[in-house]
């Protein structure tokens, strides 16, 4: 028995989401496609149209711009995900993140689990949350497990911002959005992080909003 019920409508879904060209829409929280757990990809889209998906997911996600997709977050309940990080900012900054430039990967049928017991807080976003921003305690160090596009065995250990990007689009694949496992009373606009929250770690925030930092 396959796994999958239902490929050739998910194929034409794919197709027909496809074929204006272009930036996909984004789906935004509410929708509950981002609540729902993933499909593992299994041939459900040909090589081709496995292609032509993951380069439309690249496509929409620079056009955002973010750093990370997943493939629910254009309305595909596949577990797919891209990601992508030219890590540009002042340079204080991103050395606190550990936001090294992470090259354009797909993930399929990713997992992840955390390497030591080190957590990492700041602020995050997503682009199915548009206009918000607020502080997650993610694992340091993470071990992915998956395949790439091409079937290829993925078997990695991310660390900094590169882990934080993997964990959140994991996240995604198994319905579960930032905001579930953020500080709640961090919760700020775009514009209050701009110009409030800034600083290159959130702990003048956490005093202020008032939460806790592990
Ligand atoms: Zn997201």
């Amino acid at each position: 028995m396959t796994t999958h019920t239902t490929p050739p409508r998910l194929s034409e879904h794919v197709e027909q989401l496809l074929a204006p060209g272009g930036p996909l829409p984004i789906v935004a929280a509410g929708d509950p496609v981002l609540r729902g757990i993933t499909e593992p990809y299994d041939g459900q889209l040909d090589d081709t149209l496995l292609e032509r998906f993951v380069q439309a997911l690249r496509t929409t996600m620079l056009d955002a711009p973010g750093v990370g997709l997943a493939a629910p977050q254009v309305g595909v309940p596949l577990s797919i995900a891209v990601v992508e990080d030219r890590a540009r900012g002042p340079r204080e900054v991103l050395e606190a993140r550990g936001r090294t430039p992470l090259p354009f990967r797909v993930l399929i049928n990713p997992t992840y689990e955390p390497e030591g017991d080190t957590l990492a807080s700041f602020f995050e976003g997503c682009l199915s949350v548009p206009g918000w921003q607020a502080v997650v305690a993610r694992h340091a160090r993470v071990r992915l497990r998956g395949r790439d596009e091409h079937g290829r065995e993925i078997d990695e250990e991310f660390t900094g911002w590169p882990a934080r990007i993997v964990q959140h689009e994991c996240d995604h694949l198994d319905g579960t959005l930032y905001l579930d496992v953020a500080q709640p009373r961090s919760l700020s606009t775009n514009e209050a992080v701009a110009e409030r929250w800034s600083q290159p770690t959130p702990e003048v925030a956490a005093r202020e909003l008032g939460f806790e930092l592990p």
